[in-house]
């Protein structure tokens, strides 16, 4: 389960909302097998060595340069977010894509500096409003998948998380039909299926995101193909965020 913080929080606002999510969590029997925290990169460091290193609850950062490093003003490579303690990178977000022109191509760049630098990418795919009305979504995930992800070999695709979140959902409130999220997770388990086999195919986290908050989560969360969330704006808030994680299946 991974909360994505985006452009949000001052430092002493995430320290307290990281704070209160791990108080939450040590009253239950946490559902999920990780939480992740997405914070802004300055706060990285700090919130890695805030949360426990034995718990479950991990650091991610929202994105990392597709260089190893040099000169390329205002980037973060992914030894650098590696050495904060963070262990995840969300890669591919539809916002990346969308406002910073991120092409298949560099988010491929980008998810092979982060395998290389022992982290673990969580790679976000997910088609246009225009894209699913035109009947183009399936094929706008399998290039976004095939371009970004199937050069790699198998060991290294099995430390991929997949993140399904039509961007038509994402922030908007409208979350996609239990059917819809079942339809295309189970489309890129096919997908997964077809080029490394069934058993990478079953053990690949397909991550469900957009507009999922505690209403709906266990609906979305208790189908065959869904394996968690990316969960934005009910993130932000903790318990929210821990009754989101809750709705797990046990
Ligand atoms: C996201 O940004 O990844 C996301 C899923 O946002 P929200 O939950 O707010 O739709």
């Amino acid at each position: 389960m991974a909360g994505n913080w985006k452009m949000n929080c001052l430092k002493e606002e995430a320290i307290a909302l990281t704070t209160e999510i791990m108080k939450l969590l040590s009253n239950e029997v946490i559902k999920a097998d990780v939480v992740l925290l997405s914070p802004p990169y300055p706060f990285l460091s700090i919130l890695a060595d805030q949360v426990v290193k034995e718990s479950k609850v991990k650091v991610a950062a929202q994105n990392c340069a597709e260089k190893a490093s040099g000169a390329f003003t205002g980037e973060v490579s992914a030894a650098m977010i590696h050495s904060t303690g963070a262990a995840y990178v969300l890669l591919g977000h539809s916002e990346r894509r969308a406002y910073y022109l991120e092409t298949d191509e560099i988010v491929a760049a980008k998810t092979k500096m982060v395998l290389e630098n022992g982290l673990t990418p969580v790679f976000c795919c997910g088609e246009l409003l225009s894209e699913r009305k035109g009947g183009k979504h399936f094929d706008v995930v399998k290039q976004q998948i095939e371009k970004g992800l199937f050069h790699f070999d198998k060991a290294s695709f099995e430390k991929v998380i997949i993140a399904y979140e039509p961007v038509w959902a994402i922030g908007t409130g409208e979350t996609a039909t239990p059917e819809q999220a079942q339809e295309m997770h189970h489309y890129i388990r096919s997908l997964i299926e077809s080029k490394y086999g069934i058993d990478t195919a079953a053990s690949t986290s397909i991550l469900y995101g957009g507009s999922c908050n505690e209403k709906n989560a266990k609906e979305l969360f208790a189908l065959p193909d869904v394996d968690g969330g990316l969960i934005g704006g009910a993130s932000l808030e903790a318990t929210s965020f821990v009754s989101v994680i809750q709705s797990l299946p046990a």
